[in-house]
């Protein structure tokens, strides 16, 4: 039977990252509650070059402060097919909540596949992210799959300024851009 995690229980939560200089805060900020397990998965970046290098980063970090990481599949082809039509949609508009929820639903799908009771996400590092979409697409999906999602808004208590001091002091790399093609552009 599927077990659905109580809120004061400290268990495992399959964390999803979306890349290193934000994993520096979110990963010890749900490391205080949670057994966290990473799970770096963002089929929507683009170039290949530069999903290469996020995912390194990612590793580098991995090594310099320990703590387990799942590699998501790629899901290029499912990133497609979740924005198409919502190329000219501005950032924070409809392509992002579609491209959140992509990657939110794989999260609360691969948890729930290792037996995982919660998951989470570290977008809201982000100063660029709003928190209560992240999280309002976060409970749908963890409802969907059933798992519980756990809510959070990490820029807040100087959260991004933590992540851009750490990456800083660690030598993470930091993207530019948030990662499509489209914010590539823009
Ligand atoms: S701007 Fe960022 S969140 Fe929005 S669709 Fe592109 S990669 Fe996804």
């Amino acid at each position: 039977m599927k077990r659905v995690a109580d809120e004061s229980e400290r268990t495992e939560l399959l964390l999803h990252i979306c890349c290193a200089p934000d994993a520096t805060h979110g990963v010890s900020a749900f490391g205080k509650r949670f057994d966290v397990i990473g799970f770096f998965y963002n089929p929507n970046i683009h170039p290949r070059e530069e999903f290469r290098k996020r995912l390194l980063a990612a590793l580098d970090l991995q090594e310099k402060r320990p703590f387990p990481m799942i590699i998501g599949n790629d899901g290029a082809e499912t990133w497609e097919d979740a924005v198409r039509g919502l190329e000219g949609e501005p950032e924070r508009g409809r392509r992002c909540e579609a491209c959140v929820r992509m990657r939110l639903r794989e999260t609360a799908r691969k948890a729930s596949e290792l037996g995982v009771p919660a998951f989470a996400t570290i977008l809201t590092v982000s100063p660029k992210k709003d928190a209560a979409l992240v999280n309002h697409v976060g409970r749908e999906e963890g409802e969907l799959a059933g798992v519980r999602y756990v809510e959070a808004d990490l820029k807040k208590n100087d959260g991004f300024l933590n992540s851009v001091r750490a990456s800083r002091e660690l030598g993470i790399y930091r993207q530019r851009y948030c990662g499509c093609r489209h914010s590539f552009r823009a």
